[in-house]
């Protein structure tokens, strides 16, 4: 009993409060422990009337038995039996469900020591027998006027489980978003998602991923997090006709509608699984459909279990949505990723086969084209007279023609040898610079007769260069027969500098130039600027791509330059002979080509070029 002197108005604290407050004085208190409101302390008067009409969440707990006063704002943390039953119930039995937890506190406030929580996790009698809450809270005491005697608990409350199971559940979502979409296969996009799921335990007390056969009649579980142990449960493969033995999965009617199906009771329906961190059984899960986006068939399914100290809620469901949207997507980038995968394999393999077919059709002209050249050669060393003037026109017409083609056969033959691996580099020391200097010096009569300036700038290097002279000649004549093919007027200039760690070959022209869209694509085999105007329309599209070919075989790299009705200069730097794969420089031997392509460059741009054409 807590009882005061009488005022003027006895009751007039009790004012206000909504339907609390007509609770409050409706109530019958003159058998109440707490004894008739008029008779009560003023400290605890000022605290009812200060509860009472606060629109914050508050809770007295008042006298010794800590007998429970609340407020209006504070109905929403009482489920339907507590409100309005707790009113003036004694705490500990009021709230015997979180009393372990809240008991302590009222011993600390007893001690003089006001507390303060945030988000303490609680198991309310709510909604479920124990639904987990969060609340952040206060407990101040309510003193006499003594300024001593300890005459109740002031608690102001407020409930924060939205936003801690939000942040929870957004964390899982960011999670997933992050590691299941970088997953190269659908194994491991699964195998992600139910890693991730199986560090939320509190949202999923199990998870189970089927994915569908292609025929669309089986359903394979790809992934499971804290599944039972009963194989017959979670079986590995699941037939999907509707007569299927499987309890409790109703995956049939999932794949039928395309809509998620709630199965309750699982214990009934022979499905026992415990909450991974309480003994509670899960009572209720939720097949989803995976599906995807731009397909009309399912991918899966997602088989979850409700926690059981959470109703599924509009919140917990579209969390559900939203993580089965994430697992779908997940599978389904992997599985773009795969058929990409699969695609370029089968281009390359595509790409291989040409190769071969390359090199054996060059091989085959190869002989009947010398067979050709000879005779024509014969025909043309016969003395003036012999061969009739019209005749000796056109057998020069076939045989420079014959030499073209067999320039031609014998580049595409150099090409498909480099693509299969065959290709054998005798690399050698070379006075570089004296050796470029010499090839590019046949060019000269050629640039006189074209109108064109030749300088050719190639002064001694430190050191010589480990090249494969054949190889070298054949780099240095492309690019020098396409430099004097797109320049018209101006000229041509040969350069050949030492760098840090090799030589670089320039060879510049002010010609026609390359548009700057076409620049990526001239190392590409066969790829022509359409509409280019040249000295002659001779032409393979494969010159640049040989060149680079011989220049990777060297462990150097190509580069171009161009501005267009400017000019163009190719670039190519190679290191000095330590810079070559071990062994693979120094000793003037003939030795299989180093795998330069393994870098992947030439392989990835011959096989899209594949897919272009
Ligand atoms: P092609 O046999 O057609 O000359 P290449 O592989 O040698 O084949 O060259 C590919 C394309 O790059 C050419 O068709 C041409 O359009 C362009 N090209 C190469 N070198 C030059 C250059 N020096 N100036 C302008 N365009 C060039």
């Amino acid at each position: 009993m807590i009882s005061a002197s009488s005022s003027q108005e006895p009751l007039g604290f009790l004012r206000g409060g909504g339907e609390l407050g007509a609770l409050m004085r409706a109530k019958d208190w003159s058998t109440h422990p707490l004894g008739p409101p008029e008779t009560w302390t003023q400290s605890i008067k000022t605290a009812v009337s200060l509860c009472l009409n606060s629109r914050f969440p508050i809770l007295l707990w008042l006298g010794p038995e800590l007998r429970i006063v609340y407020n209006n704002a504070y109905i929403p943390f009482l489920g339907e039996t507590k409100h309005p039953a707790m009113l003036g119930a004694p705490g500990r039995e009021a709230w015997s469900e979180i009393w372990p937890a809240i008991g302590p506190m009222h011993d600390e406030v007893r001690a003089g020591r006001a507390t303060w929580v945030e988000d303490l996790q609680f198991f309310f009698a709510r909604r479920l027998p124990l639904e987990e809450v969060y609340v952040t809270f206060s407990y101040s005491p309510i003193l006499a006027e003594d300024a001593r005697t300890l005459e109740g608990v002031f608690c102001v409350c407020t409930e924060t489980t939205e936003r801690v199971l939000g942040e929870r559940r957004l964390s899982t979502l960011r999670d997933l978003g992050l590691r299941v979409s970088e997953q190269r296969t659908v194994d491991a996009a699964c195998r992600k998602a139910v890693e991730v799921l199986d560090a939320n335990p509190l949202d999923i007390p199990f998870a189970a991923i089927y994915l569908l056969d292609e025929d669309g009649a089986t359903a394979r579980r790809t992934a499971g997090a804290r599944l039972s142990d009963d194989p017959s449960t979670f079986p590995t493969v699941f037939p999907l006709s509707e007569h299927a033995a499987h309890q409790p999965w109703p995956l049939a009617a999932v794949a039928r509608t395309q809509k998620a199906v709630e199965v309750r009771n699982l214990p009934s329906r022979g499905g026992i699984f415990t909450a991974p961190l309480w003994p509670d059984l899960v009572q209720t899960a939720l097949i989803l459909p995976l599906e995807m986006q731009s397909q009309s068939a399912l991918a899966g399914f997602f088989i979850v279990g409700i926690s059981p100290r959470r109703v599924l809620d509009a919140d917990y469901r579209s969390f559900l949505d939203l993580v089965a949207g994430h697992i779908a997507g997940g599978v389904a980038d992997a599985r773009a990723f795969e058929s990409e995968r699969r695609r370029a394999e089968a281009l390359a393999d595509i790409d291989r086969a040409k190769t071969i077919f390359f090199s054996n059709v060059s091989h085959e002209f190869r002989t009947p084209l010398t067979l050709m050249i000879s005779p024509l050669e014969e025909l043309l060393a016969k003395p003036e007279g012999e061969l009739p003037e019209d005749g000796r026109v056109l057998v020069t017409m076939a045989h420079r023609n014959s030499l073209r083609l067999l320039k031609l056969v014998n580049m595409l033959l150099d090409f498909s040898r480099i693509e299969a691996g065959r290709a054998q580099a005798a690399y050698e020391p070379t006075d570089l610079s004296r050796f470029t200097a010499e090839l590019a010096s046949n060019f000269g009569s050629l640039c006189e007769r074209a109108g064109l300036r030749f300088d050719i700038a190639c002064p001694p290097l430190p050191q010589p260069v480990y090249v494969d002279r054949d190889m070298w000649e054949k780099i240095v004549l492309n690019l020098l027969s396409n430099a004097i093919k797109y320049t018209f007027e101006g000229g041509i200039t040969v350069r050949m500098a030492a760098t840090t760690d090799g030589v670089a070959l320039r060879v510049s022209d002010t010609g026609i130039g390359i548009p700057t869209a076409d620049l990526p694509q001239i190392f590409k085999r066969f790829h022509r600027i359409e509409g280019q105007k040249g000295r002659s329309f001779e032409g393979s599209g494969i010159g640049l791509a040989l060149v680079q070919e011989l220049v990777h075989l060297h462990c150097g790299i190509i580069t171009a330059e161009s501005k267009v009705g400017r000019g163009t200069t190719f670039t190519v730097g190679l290191p000095f002979g330590t810079g070559l794969p071990a062994g693979g420089a120094g000793r003037g031997s003939t030795l299989p080509v180093p795998h330069l392509r393994a870098s992947g460059r030439l392989r990835r741009g011959g096989a899209a070029m594949a897919a272009q054409r």
